[in-house]
């Protein structure tokens, strides 16, 4: 059961706030969608409370909620008015709610406040925070569909821009070393961004364990287009090759491998070693020590990469 749950606001019969033509419900499908990924990406597990177009009652949704520790619900605002708004249960302390100012501060979108609300019963006001039982649910209003800011909410990067600021702050929140989407991507060599455009790279379906192991060096092959024997062959028996599973030792060095230190931009030469793995682990924009570990974070990257057919 994951620690956490992303909380797409509205849905099927409820369109939430509808305005200039936007409905709410679309937008804040698109964000929990967006950070649940995101996160999954690295490394923390997130539930969703919806991941369609589906009505969800008020009982339905916080049930779902209660059962995780922490909850994002991403809701977009209307109303008149300028800015993101947080909201936190009267029973929080807000820090996590002072992350999320702070990235979205430092990444230059507007805020407009972190609050409370509470009845004259002295409860919360909102049932999200109300019925929602010990979990720590933060209600994020990414700014007005009827505001000054709404033709910036039209681009869609704007709003990954302030998808991304709440990934930021989980990672804060979590302790989990954030990576941006975009230094992968700049890691990869123009070239083969082409390559991988115009023809259909094969998924594999890996464990992602950190261990490289025949299956890894086989789905490697596949992706790559070298004969797929699960093989790594030719090597020098060496404290990089050691932690590999399935490597033969001799001379002449490998295909698979040198079709991989062409395309990571390596020296050719069909040996693995730390050179190469340097070069690997800065192509997956993971730690560059030249080292691989057992669990290896850049095995896990090269695994979860070959998963989505997309090295
Ligand atoms: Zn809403």
């Amino acid at each position: 059961m994951a620690n956490r749950i992303d909380d797409a606001g509205h849905g099927g019969s409820d369109p939430g706030a509808v305005k200039n033509d936007q409905q709410e419900k679309v937008w804040t499908l698109e964000a929990a969608k967006y950070v649940n990924a995101r996160l999954k990406e690295l490394g923390i597990d997130s539930a969703m409370t919806r991941t369609s177009d589906v009505t969800l009652s008020q009982n339905e949704r916080t049930n779902k909620v209660k059962k995780h520790a922490k909850c994002i619900s991403h809701h977009y605002n209307a109303g008149g008015g300028a800015g993101v708004e947080f909201i936190h249960s009267i029973y929080s302390d807000g820090k996590f709610e002072k992350l999320l100012e702070e990235e979205f501060k430092k990444a230059g979108y507007p805020v407009r406040r972190t609050f409370t609300r509470m009845l004259a019963s002295g409860k919360d006001y909102y049932y999200m925070h109300r019925d929602t039982g010990a979990t720590r649910t933060t209600i994020v209003e990414y700014d007005f569909l009827d505001g000054p800011n709404f033709p910036k909410l039209k681009d869609k990067s704007y709003r990954e821009g302030m998808y991304e600021c709440v990934v930021k702050a989980v990672c804060r929140d979590e302790g989990v070393k954030y990576v941006a989407p975009e230094e992968k991507k700049k890691a990869e060599p123009k070239k083969e961004q082409v390559k991988s455009e115009t023809i259909e790279k094969p998924k594999a379906n890996l464990k992602v364990d950190g261990y490289w192991g025949p299956l890894t060096t086989k789905a490697l092959q596949l992706y790559l287009g070298t004969p797929a024997d699960s093989i790594i062959s030719g090597q020098y028996n060496t404290a990089t090759t050691r932690q590999i599973s399935g490597v033969h030792y001799g001379k002449g060095g490998s295909t698979v491998i040198r079709a991989l230190q062409k395309l990571i931009g390596a020296k050719v030469d069909g040996l693995i070693g730390p050179e190469t793995v340097r070069k690997l682990q800065q192509y997956l924009g993971t730690r560059v020590d030249g080292v691989i570990s057992r669990p290896s974070t850049m095995v896990k990257g090269l695994q979860r990469r070959l998963n989505k057919g997309n090295l």
